[in-house]
């Protein structure tokens, strides 16, 4: 006896690099796969693996990145400020000393 049992299944359809069959694998799973980059097998019995680095390592290398170019603007925005007050401060010594220059002649 035989039962129509309906499946919901999202296949990704893959191609062998070795012998070019074309093979499903179940979404998740080949997703797993491209996270875990574990060793993987086609109909065939030739090897397969994702190259390269997971998502999860890419996405802790670019926060990593991220956190060191927030440090660098959050260090140059303070040097930038810092050299404001600097510029800021030397503006008004000058005036200060160009309006006694400036009395000065006038006497
Ligand atoms: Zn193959």
């Amino acid at each position: 006896m035989a039962f129509n049992v309906p499946v919901n299944l999202r296949l990704e359809i893959i191609s062998c690099c070795v012998c070019g069959v074309m093979f499903g694998l179940a979404e998740e799973f080949n997703s797993s796969l491209r996270e875990t980059l574990k060793l993987w097998y086609c109909p065939n019995g030739h090897s397969q693996s994702y190259l390269g680095k997971s998502m999860a390592t890419q996405i802790f290398e670019l926060e990593k990145k991220n956190l060191a170019l927030s440090l660098e603007r959050d260090r140059a925005e303070t040097k930038a400020a810092q050299k404001g007050k600097q510029l800021a401060s030397f503006k008004k010594r000058k005036q200060e000393k160009d309006k006694k220059a400036g009395r000065g002649r006038s006497k």
